[in-house]
């Protein structure tokens, strides 16, 4: 027998309807590549949107073609957003952070049709146009005024010229929930990058649990800034959830350093802010050396990377800002866990409540997760068994597009390639990753933990810790660290400051001073590249080899 319920797909453009029917005056507030701060309410969005589907038609875009992007955080990037999923298309966010020669292979791979950019990408798009062989029409998100004379691209289009010459009359197509909505690839440290493909139903159902109480937490009274780019798994989904509960919007365009984040914050009074550790780090050195405060700042997001515990008491103790721990992944659109205290938690000494918010956080409604160990049996929630992380539920990745690196289920579960315990609470705490852990003696050592201890000391700017190899233990951790500007920490020093903090055993056998450490295209150390180099230090100082 079947319920008797109406049978309303689940669309992305009923996040913006909502929006314009509910929150019409609501704003938008962006800082924009052009130098100025402009804003628009909710109802001039969803208005701004129906043109730009309008103006998609006429440029021949297809039903589940890829319509590409290479822009900031900006409201025509969201006008995009909603406009190219909404008409049945498929919105394709570049990150500009790659090498044009990983863009241009992303952009054949996916079969990009069309490419919208910020005049900052003008160089990138440059460089790529000539190879790249599926785009067929460019578009430069700016206003006539802005179009620079020449670009040496052919038939180059003025984004506000297509807008002005549409009407806002366009129905949004009522489509199977299940329609592709958009596409990120993941960062790609191992292999070639892959696609993942997004539907309605997913992206509505993670905005959903995602806005909730233990989740986010996001409503009409929270005025939200995504540090995060919209070109990072949909800056983790925060521009559809401002439309389904009405928050306020500040997209802060192309300057994040710390002192343009604050002015912004403070300006317009934001609430709530999402962004990885690095940034939080400008933000908060900024903060401290010029002595400013928070006046409006209440919650923090601080995902992609493990927060280091330094950085929650800095925020917490200091600024009275409270942290969000959150994990995720491209494959899991991308909110997996958030690190949301139970009630019976928060009269835990302040201690104990910090190492629980240090972990990565529970499990939100629709994603389940277990431990494995390597014959996949599973592990028990007691906080200390760690082994594969696996995930499984409806917006987590089922295959990459066009079935690259053929099925990544086992049994049905996506195994995530981070190691993690859970405790008994269901708080999951990331410790490695299977492709970058430490086995000394057939014992684990959670690298992470290592480098967080070393970035709590003021000598240091970052530390990343690899698995060395080792002629006894097979594997024993070595610190790769960049010191502050001016900081004279030797070896010894630093070692010795991990006294005390962990068992002795997991104390690294020798640090490698360097002057910067690498960073990726979404700002996380390419551990890969520093194995690389000194996977063999270990044994190069106990002349095992040369
Ligand atoms: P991406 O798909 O680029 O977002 O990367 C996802 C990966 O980032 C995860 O598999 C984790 O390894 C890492 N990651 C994300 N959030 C966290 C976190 N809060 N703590 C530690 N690692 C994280």
């Amino acid at each position: 027998m079947h319920g008797q319920m109406m049978q309303l797909p689940l669309l992305i453009s009923s996040l913006l309807t909502h929006a314009e029917r509910h929150h019409g005056e609501q704003l938008v507030v962006s800082r924009r590549v052009e130098g100025d701060v402009h804003r628009q309410s909710f109802r001039a969005l969803a208005a701004r949107s129906r043109r730009l589907a309008n103006a998609l038609t006429t440029l021949g875009v297809q039903a589940g073609e890829r319509v590409a992007t290479l822009a900031w955080n900006g409201h025509r990037h969201m006008e995009l957003y909603y406009a190219v999923s909404g008409s049945g298309a498929v919105l394709h966010t570049l990150n500009p952070r790659l090498h044009p020669d990983q863009l241009t292979w992303i952009a054949d791979h996916a079969e990009d049709q069309v490419l919208f950019f910020e005049a900052s990408f003008l160089p990138l798009v440059q460089a790529v146009a000539p190879r790249v062989k599926t785009i067929r029409q460019y578009v430069l998100m700016t206003d006539r005024a802005h179009m620079p004379a020449s670009t040496g691209i052919p038939n180059l289009l003025c984004f506000e010229d297509l807008l002005a010459a549409q009407d806002d009359h366009f129905e949004w197509p009522l489509l199977d929930e299940n329609t592709a909505s958009s596409l990120c690839y993941t960062s790609g440290t191992t292999g070639n990058p892959k696609g993942v493909l997004y539907s309605h139903r997913s992206t509505v159902l993670h905005t959903l649990a995602s806005v909730s109480p233990d989740a986010l937490n996001l409503s009409s009274r929270d005025v939200v800034l995504p540090v995060v780019p919209m070109f990072h798994v949909n800056a983790w989904g925060l521009p559809y959830a401002a439309c389904m509960v009405g928050a306020r919007l500040v997209l802060p365009g192309p300057h994040l350093d710390g002192k343009s984040l604050h002015e912004l914050f403070e300006a317009e009074g934001v609430t709530v802010s999402a962004g990885v550790p690095t940034v939080w780090q400008g933000l908060l050195a900024h903060v401290e050396t010029n002595d400013l405060k928070f006046s409006s700042m209440r919650r923090t997001i601080v995902g992609g990377a493990a927060c280091p515990p330094a950085m929650l008491r800095a925020f917490q103790e200091r600024h009275g800002v409270q942290v969000l721990h959150a994990w995720g992944m491209t494959e899991l659109s991308p909110l997996g866990t958030a690190g949301v205290l139970k009630g019976h938690q928060l009269n835990l000494p302040e201690d104990q409540r910090l190492a629980v918010q240090a972990k990565q956080g529970r499990a939100v409604f629709g994603v389940d997760m277990k431990v494995v160990a390597e014959d996949g049996t599973e592990l028990p929630w007691n906080g200390q068994a760690s082994g594969e992380l696996m995930v499984r539920g409806p917006w987590i990745v089922s295959q990459y597009l066009k079935g690259e690196g053929g099925d990544p289920l086992v049994d049905g579960w996506f195994p995530t390639g981070d190691v993690a315990s859970i405790d008994a609470d269901g708080f999951m705490q990331i410790t490695d990753r299977s492709k970058d852990v430490i086995k000394s003696g057939g014992e684990w050592i959670g690298s992470i933990d290592l480098e967080n201890i070393a970035m709590a000391h003021p000598g240091v700017a970052m530390a990343a810790c690899i698995a060395a190899k080792h002629a006894k233990w097979d594997e024993r951790p070595l610190l790769i660290v960049a010191r502050k500007p001016g900081a004279t920490l030797t070896r010894e020093e630093l070692l010795g400051f991990f006294e005390g903090k962990i068992a002795k055993w997991w104390t690294p056998d020798d640090v490698v001073f360097v002057d910067a450490i690498p960073l990726g295209a979404t700002g996380k150390m390419l551990k890969m590249r520093l194995r690389e180099q000194y996977g063999n230090h270990l044994l190069q100082a106990a002349g095992e080899v040369t």
